[in-house]
Formats: C-alpha cells, structure tokens, sequence
C-alpha cells in the first residue's frame, strides 16, 4: 500500500495520533473544513479511495503507538460511515491497549436502524465518544449541520449519545462558538445527558 497514492490515513498532532479512514459524511455542515481547506495541521485528508483495513492497520505499523494518549478516528468524514472497520481497527488497537477514541457527528441510529451501535462500540473496547452537538436546539441544527439524509437527525444524535452513556463509555459534546449557537443551553445539554463538554476552534470564514 502506498499512502501516497491513497491520501493521509495518519496524522498526529496534539500527542494523539487520528486516523482519516473517509471523506463519506451524512450531513453538510457550513463550518465544515472541506467549504475552506482540505486538510488540517498541514496534511491534505482528501482521499483517493478509501483504505480497507489492512491498510489502515498497515499505517498505524508504522509508530510507536505508546508514544500517543490515544487513537483517534476522525478526518475529513463520518468515521461511523465504515462501522464495521472501526469495530475492526479498535479491536486490533485493544489487543495493543491503545486508549481509542471516535468522533462523530452521532447519526448511528438512523445509518444503522438495525444496530445497537453504542453496545457494539463497547465491546470492541471503544474509551471514549466525541459527539459533535454543534447547537442547542433542532432548527438551529438544520441550518448549521444541514442532515440532508436524515429528519430529525438532532434527536437522534442526543438518543445515540444516551445510549453511549448507558453503556459506560466517556462522552464528551462539542461545540462551535459561532453566533447562532447558545453556548450556555448547550452546556446544560451535556449536563444533562453526563457528558464533558468543549467548545471547538473555527478558522473558518465568518458566519453570522
Ligand atoms: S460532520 Fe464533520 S465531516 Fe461531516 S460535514 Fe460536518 S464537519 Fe464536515
């Protein structure tokens, strides 16, 4: 496998190391950093194909991987796009007891209406869920992250997040400080939900 020819599947940055395994979503939000950039910290995340999981497994080979605090599925894309690949990459990292994290835009429910995806993140030995909750009520959500796929894609975002409680792995809820968010109601969402709570960088363009 070459990486360069299929694009930047690891990146660290931070002391972690994340992993880019798509650039499939199932939203299109207007802070996304594809509207302005193609990558972060430097690396292109734009991908030819994506990479099956020997590859990944084949690029992560290439650390040290106790030098990282973690392991992060995230990039340029839903990393829950490739479920199945990432209950198989976590395993691989488990047995390796690599601390695993996955950030996500938090639509599983509705990409897998037949799955008890939090259940099957726990097993594998997911340690923590990053949700992006971007806004504090549901109109604001349609505007902001656009779920073209989905209707009421923020409730089930909050559910899926619920079930991640309700299974014992750590949650955190992030957000934009961007005009149209109310910061504070967002807070009390994660309060209420037993989720940690952080507010994103944007260098984005100006939104209103
Ligand atoms: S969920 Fe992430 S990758 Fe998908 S459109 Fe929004 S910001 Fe972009």
């Amino acid at each position: 496998m070459n990486q360069d020819e299929i694009g930047t599947i690891t990146y660290p940055a931070h002391g972690n190391l994340y992993l880019n395994i798509t650039n499939r979503c199932t939203c299109n939000c207007i802070f996304c950093i594809k509207n302005y950039s193609d990558g972060v910290y430097g690396h292109n995340l734009i991908l030819s194909r994506e990479p099956e999981v020997r590859e990944v497994i084949e690029a992560l080979g290439n650390y040290d991987l106790s030098e990282f605090n973690e392991v992060v599925f995230t990039g340029l894309g839903e990393p829950l796009s490739r479920l199945d690949e990432v209950l198989e990459i976590t395993q691989w990292l488990k047995a390796r007891d690599v601390t695993v994290r996955i950030d996500t835009i938090g639509h599983a429910r509705l990409q897998y209406p037949g799955r008890n995806v939090a259940h099957e993140l726990k097993k594998a030995g997911v340690d923590e869920i990053s949700v992006s909750l971007n806004t504090h009520d549901e109109a604001t959500y349609d505007e902001l992250v656009q779920p073209r796929m989905y209707k009421n894609a923020y409730g089930s975002m909050k559910d899926f997040s619920r079930d991640v409680v309700n299974e014992g792995i750590k949650l955190r809820f992030t957000v934009l400080d961007l005009p149209p968010v109310d910061i504070e109601k967002c807070r009390e969402i994660a309060d209420e939900i037993g989720a940690e709570f952080k507010i994103r960088g944007y260098g984005g363009p100006v939104i209103n």
